[in-house]
């Protein structure tokens, strides 16, 4: 065997944390402190240290029935020994139909087709690749531009952080893909600090399309992106009246509307999806993260009949959407999708979040006062506590939180120096006032 096999069948020094170039994290920092999780059960993460954490963050958004919850893992264990792998190219597995079928049922009325992607980014550009491909195919080509909006994110896909708002993407990647633009963002603190749900002024922000409108003339736009609920840039949220003016204008003009669940999707604001929470549906809708409770890796893409359509019964020589993963509707997913759908449904979880969300909120705003804190937004189970940025150092302060409050045993997350929670839907309303609790805490102990 030549030496580099060999090498490969050793088991990994546990000490070398530099082999794994981690995502958005500096190795330099984290070598000096790692966090390993080694296990985790229901609300809890288990650390290599041995303590119990409480997960306040759902992992990333996306364990919304818990950790290690029976029927998914039994769901996965039967679908590997079964069938581990089919290809969804030229012919398919028959939970693949089910689970579409399923997800079509529960999603909002209209949105009644599901293309498979394996993440939220790839989901995305799916999105923006369907946009283009539905304006041309139907005879309006020159609709080539996409709109996205200032402190938007949608993943990391080179479609997805183009029309996303992420200062830093443009700082470490350059411009982007050309033909994009991008509306002003909801944040407003100077008239909605402290908000509780959604925020009274600036549903007029949303005519910042009629300045792009103007600017590049409708006939060249195909679509406009947005996530409802801004998530990963601090927990944004639409003014109250924004996101049908929003519809409006894009009927006005013609232009498709994407709306981003990636986060709000599957129970986060106290419906199925964000689109019934507000009751303004988009033509195509984002998903991924709890369509499998974050176990599989999987996103989708649902779209409306207008334009599945034009690809079915289009022009001869469009019959097919060019486009697809080799791991599109993997078997482990699906069955890991169904069973969290099963779990959902059983235990009320897509609404749970309406439940509890008052309770939430009423801890989370009782933090207003604490040190450092400059704003605080929530609605069904996520929330955002900002605080005051030392000067030249922005994101310094929520990360000190975040050392703290992982070392208290609660698991948080940050950008720039806002603190953001979206626990899992499962948690109980002690676990709540626990969470904040210990915020408040290390908020009262950082500098
Ligand atoms: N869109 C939104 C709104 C997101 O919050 C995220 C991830 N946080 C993504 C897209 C990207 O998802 P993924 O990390 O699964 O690619």
């Amino acid at each position: 065997m030549p030496p580099s096999s060999a090498a490969a069948l050793q088991p990994a020094p546990t000490n070398n944390l530099d082999a794994f170039w981690m995502p958005f994290t500096a190795n330099r920092q984290f070598k000096n402190a790692p966090r390993l999780l080694v296990g985790a059960k229901d609300m809890h993460y288990t650390t290599s240290d041995g303590r119990q954490v409480l997960d306040g963050t759902a992992g990333l958004w996306c364990v919304n029935a818990g950790h290690a919850r029976p029927k998914i893992v039994e769901a996965v264990q039967r679908q590997v020994a079964e069938l581990d792998y089919a290809p969804a190219f030229q012919m398919g597995h028959p939970k693949a139909f089910e689970f579409a079928a399923r997800l079509t049922a529960l999603a909002p009325k209209g949105l009644d087709h599901v293309f498979f992607t394996n993440s939220g980014s790839e989901a995305v550009d799916t999105a923006l690749k369907i946009a283009l491909a539905y304006q041309k195919a139907r005879g309006e080509g020159g609709r080539f531009r996409l709109i996205g909006r200032e402190r938007g994110y949608h993943g990391v896909g080179f479609g997805g952080i183009s029309v996303g708002g992420i200062v830093t993407n443009r700082k470490t990647f350059g411009p982007g893909l050309p033909g994009t633009d991008h509306l002003r963002h909801t944040y407003d603190r100077e008239r909605n600090a402290y908000s509780r749900g959604i925020p009274e002024h600036g549903a007029e922000l949303a005519d910042d399309l009629e300045r792009l409108v103007a600017l590049h003339d409708a006939s060249t736009i195909a679509a406009v992106i947005v996530e409802p609920v801004a998530g990963s840039t601090g927990v944004v949220l639409p003014p109250k009246g924004y996101l049908e003016r929003l519809r409006a204008l894009c009927d006005k003009h013609g232009l498709l509307l994407i709306f981003d669940e990636v986060i709000t999707g599957f129970g986060r604001l106290g419906a199925p999806f964000a689109t019934d929470w507000f009751g303004v549906t988009p033509d195509i809708m984002v998903t991924a993260k709890g369509i499998t409770n974050g176990v599989v890796p999987m996103g989708a893409t649902f779209v409306s009949s207008k334009i599945y359509d034009v690809f079915m019964n289009g022009p001869e020589h469009i019959i097919e959407l060019f486009h697809g993963y080799t791991y599109s509707a993997h078997p482990l997913a699906c069955a890991a999708g169904l069973a969290t759908l099963d779990t959902y449904a059983e235990e009320g979880l897509l609404t749970r979040a309406s439940e509890v969300g008052e309770r939430f909120a009423d801890a989370l705003h009782a933090l207003k006062g604490l040190p450092h804190v400059i704003d605080i937004r929530n609605i069904g189970l996520v929330g955002a506590v900002e605080l005051e940025p030392i000067e030249g150092q922005p994101t310094k302060r929520a990360f000190s939180a975040f050392l703290k409050a992982y070392e208290k045993g609660i698991m948080i997350r940050t950008t720039g120096d806002i603190i953001a929670m979206s626990p899992p839907l499962i948690i109980s309303e002690a676990q709540i006032d626990e969470l904040v609790g210990t915020l408040a805490d290390v908020l009262r102990e950082i500098d």
